[in-house]
């Protein structure tokens, strides 16, 4: 099996930092990164892999990573967004279920509370949230609602003196089966505006049930939630969230921090096919040495290293608040386009053993679909894109 990390293959470039981007980082931000991936490889990789084929979250390591103290490292730490997004990847490098589950709690959740929580609201949730003393998720896609969520949320929120009723369905919640919140965005009955809530899972009414036999993200628990006459009280309404385009100001960010898990899931097919290319040897010789496989192993890197350049530039814009949500969107669509090319090329390097999940491009290859489907699919960011370059909006 070749499942050994990075940073034991003795290659040239053995980082694939091929274009030296990690340099922009001061060296504190580069130490803190390096001391993560550390806990990564001796605490989730070596899990990784069979927690994705039974289709279970290793629920162990949460108070394991909240000693890492890794939530929000911009807003609460202060790191640049080139620290957050790098970090990001490297996550993703080493295990993209674990990497969602991450990115759900901290930038989806967290940040939805950070964005529009009233300052009261976030004094009194966000220190168990970045504790992980408590986790969260976000659930926006519905069945009958996906890329049109914006107008087509179905899901209702109806105002009672105090409190608010939520009736409605929601498809695909990552980690709902066993979180202790979702934010859940519903549609006022009132005004017909998407509003968010805080909504505590051991509530009567709301069940959420894992979705079975799912080829991405295994040990993420995707879960379709039912709510049925979920009481909230006001306090429990995010102050902010009062239209889409509140929801919109966390999806510009959160989509962002996905360009950044498409750049690690990259570096992470292009470690496992180059590591095999040069061990797997047909016709006397490593595969490697062929030229047909030197164009796809180079393809692979420079696939990585665009969309690594692409998002090193969104994350100057972000620092420097100047970034947009057509971006974000731009960059989402672009990386995870690469990504697909990447890591499909990176399946057929490792021929037959690319279909067997042992030798971990199985799942790479397959979670890199859920990437490109969610926070917006490929289309709807190329139209968000679009948009903005055209003045024209081919979708409403
Ligand atoms: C593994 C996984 C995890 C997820 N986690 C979460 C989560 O935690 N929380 C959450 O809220 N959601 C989550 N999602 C949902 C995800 O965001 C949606 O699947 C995504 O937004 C697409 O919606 P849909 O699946 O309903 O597809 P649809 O909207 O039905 O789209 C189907 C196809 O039609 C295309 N299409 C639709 N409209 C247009 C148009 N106008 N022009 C061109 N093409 C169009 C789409 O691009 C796509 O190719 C997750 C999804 C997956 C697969």
């Amino acid at each position: 099996m070749t499942t050994q990390s990075v940073a034991k293959v003795d290659l040239p470039y053995s980082d694939g930092d091929f274009f030296h981007f990690e340099s922009m980082l001061p060296a504190n931000e580069s130490c803190r990164l390096d001391e993560i991936r550390s806990w990564l490889e001796a605490e989730v990789r070596p899990v990784a892999a069979d927690h994705w084929n039974r289709s279970e979250f290793p629920q162990h390591l949460i108070p394991k990573v909240a000693e890492l103290d890794i939530i929000s490292p911009v807003r609460r730490q202060g790191h640049s967004h080139l620290f957050a997004g790098m970090l990001t990847a490297a996550i993703h490098r080493v295990d993209a279920s674990f990497g969602t589950f991450f990115s759900g709690h901290d930038g989806l959740f967290t940040g939805s509370i950070e964005l529009l929580g009233s300052e009261e609201q976030k004094a009194d949730w966000l220190p168990d949230f970045y504790s992980l003393k408590k986790t969260g998720v976000f659930a926006i896609t519905e069945p009958l609602a996906g890329s049109d969520v914006a107008g087509g949320t179905r899901t209702t929120a109806r105002r009672d003196g105090d409190n608010w009723i939520l009736n409605g369905e929601k498809r695909w919640i990552g980690n709902s089966t066993f979180s202790d919140y979702v934010i859940v965005w519903a549609k006022d009955t009132h005004d017909e505006q998407v509003k968010g809530f805080l909504v505590d899972t051991s509530t009567p009414g709301f069940k959420a049930t894992l979705i079975p036999n799912r080829i991405a993200l295994r040990a993420v628990q995707n879960a379709d939630i039912v709510l049925e006459d979920v009481i909230v009280s006001n306090g429990m309404k995010l102050a902010g969230a009062n239209s889409f385009r509140d929801t919109n100001k966390v999806l510009k960010s959160t989509r962002a921090t996905v360009g950044w898990q498409a750049v690690g899931l990259q570096m992470a097919a292009f470690d496992v096919a180059r590591k095999y290319a040069v061990e797997r040897h047909q016709f006397g010789k490593p595969i490697a040495s062929f030229q047909l496989i030197q164009e796809q192993l180079v393809t692979m890197l420079s696939n990585a290293q665009s969309s690594m350049g692409m998002m090193v530039r969104l994350a100057q814009l972000e620092d420097e608040g100047r970034s947009k949500n057509e971006h974000s969107a731009m960059a989402k669509a672009f990386v995870t386009k690469r990504m697909r090319e990447s890591v499909a090329i990176g399946r057929s390097v490792l021929g037959g053993n690319g279909v067997a999940v042992d030798y971990e491009m199985a799942k790479i290859f397959c979670d890199a679909e859920a990437i490109y489907t969610y926070e917006g699919t490929y289309e709807i960011n190329t139209l968000v894109a679009g948009r903005a370059i055209t003045g024209l909006a081919a979708f409403v």
